[in-house]
């Protein structure tokens, strides 16, 4: 579950670390009414949503009046902000955070995340703050200092003095950054986190340290024992994410245009992978799960198609305990009732699947099939081309 800059903020608040005053608002009627509680005139309107560079993407501003920030919050409000992580579909903006606006001297990078492969927390600083950090690792690796925590136990002050130091903060802010960093620690722990990252932590005009912006990734497998966060797990799924979830299919959007139905996780990835290798673009990953009934089916196409980029769909099924035939006659019964309108390309495999292409082939609809999923990759990157 990711937490909005907002919500995130508020969990930062509790280990008294040091954010500007802010308020969220959902609506241009609200913004009055906040600034006083506020008591602010001018400010910075920032779009909550789920990505970064919504700087870049117009989704921060500064405004001089209450009338300028309803504007603002107007204007944000139906904004779709597309960024180099959302890529060209864009992100819906779920609300505003009105800010009290900082003098930046300085601009830093700190992040908690964990690195899987040593097993370890990883505190990653760079002294580029405010810029994507991706393009600091590849311009300047030099800038970019990545430290293991050695998590549960307290932070030495040996780490605290070496990430200060890598950073250039002022002298005069040690003991804030000391304070900053083990709440920062301390609130990763407690939130069951797998991302705290503040981009920027700046260096304000008084010469005092401030999270400018905050991203905070939970562990889903946690979100039992983390609703006080205010978080909403399905705040930042798509409504085609959202539906697939009631119907306990593994669905996620992706950018290109075709869409994939496939049966088993891994061989959803590799059917994503083989599309690529075939020069097409996967608009989703899908895991129908094990049984691929026709009622599952028959959703799981609803859901793709709900995707207007989709301009062909591959199935890949590998029929185990349920028989091919079976599932042949499962997607021609959801065909019909949902008169599917892109090209469809069906790969089966496993049991009774020379049935299940023959029941395939026979029918009356159009059914391209395959026989491998390299087969059935090209022939579904050669259908989209002729739609798209
Ligand atoms: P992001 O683009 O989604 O990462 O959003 P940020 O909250 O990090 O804002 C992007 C940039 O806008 C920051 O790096 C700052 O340079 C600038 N910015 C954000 N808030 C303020 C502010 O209060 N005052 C000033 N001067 N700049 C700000
Ligand atoms: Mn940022």
């Amino acid at each position: 579950m990711k937490l909005l800059e907002y919500q995130a903020k508020k969990v930062l608040l509790k280990y008294n670390l040091p954010i500007p005053k802010g308020k969220m608002v959902a609506h241009p009627t609200e913004v009055p009414k906040a600034l006083q509680e506020l008591n602010l005139v001018k400010g910075v309107a920032k779009a909550q949503a789920f990505t970064g560079g919504r700087g870049k993407a117009g989704g921060i501003k500064l405004f001089n009046s209450p009338g300028e920030a309803a504007d603002l919050t107007q204007k944000f409000m139906g904004l779709t902000l597309v960024t180099k992580q959302t890529g060209p579909k864009g992100t819906p903006v779920h609300s505003v955070l009105l800010e009290e606006a900082s003098q930046i001297a300085k601009e830093v990078y700190v992040a908690l995340t964990l690195d899987r492969a040593a097993s370890s927390l990883l505190l990653i600083i760079s002294p580029e703050g405010g810029m994507d950090i991706e393009e600091v690792a590849v311009s300047s690796p030099h800038r970019l200092r990545k430290i293991h925590l050695p998590f549960p136990q307290p932070l030495s002050q040996a780490i605290i003095k070496e990430s200060f130091d890598f950073l250039e903060l002022p002298a005069s802010t040690y003991s804030e950054w000391e304070h900053t960093i083990q709440g920062l620690y301390k609130a990763y722990a407690d939130s069951d986190a797998s991302l705290l990252e503040i981009n920027p932590l700046i260096v304000s005009g008084q010469g005092h340290l401030a999270l400018l912006d905050c991203k905070f990734d939970i562990d889903d497998n946690a979100l039992f024992r983390q609703y006080e966060l205010g978080g909403d797990p399905l705040a930042e799924l798509t409504p085609a994410e959202v539906e697939a979830k009631k119907w306990d299919l593994n669905y996620i959007q992706l950018d290109g245009n075709i869409g994939c139905m496939v049966n088993g996780a891994g061989l959803a990835m590799a059917t994503m992978d083989t599309i690529q290798i075939f020069g097409g673009r996967p608009a989703n990953f899908l895991d129908v799960g094990g049984s691929a009934s026709e009622e599952a089916v028959k959703k799981a196409f609803e859901i793709i198609t709900s995707d207007p980029h989709v301009d062909a769909i591959l199935v890949n099924i590998f029929g185990g305990i349920m028989q091919c035939d079976k599932i042949a006659r499962g997607i021609l019964g959801a065909m019909r009732s949902i008169n599917l309108k892109v090209p469809l390309v069906v790969r089966l495999s496993g049991t009774n699947s020379q049935e299940g292409k023959q029941i395939i082939d026979t029918s009356e609809l159009t059914v391209i099939s395959a026989d491998t999923l390299a087969d059935g990759a090209q022939k579904a990157v050669q259908a989209a081309r002729k739609v798209a």
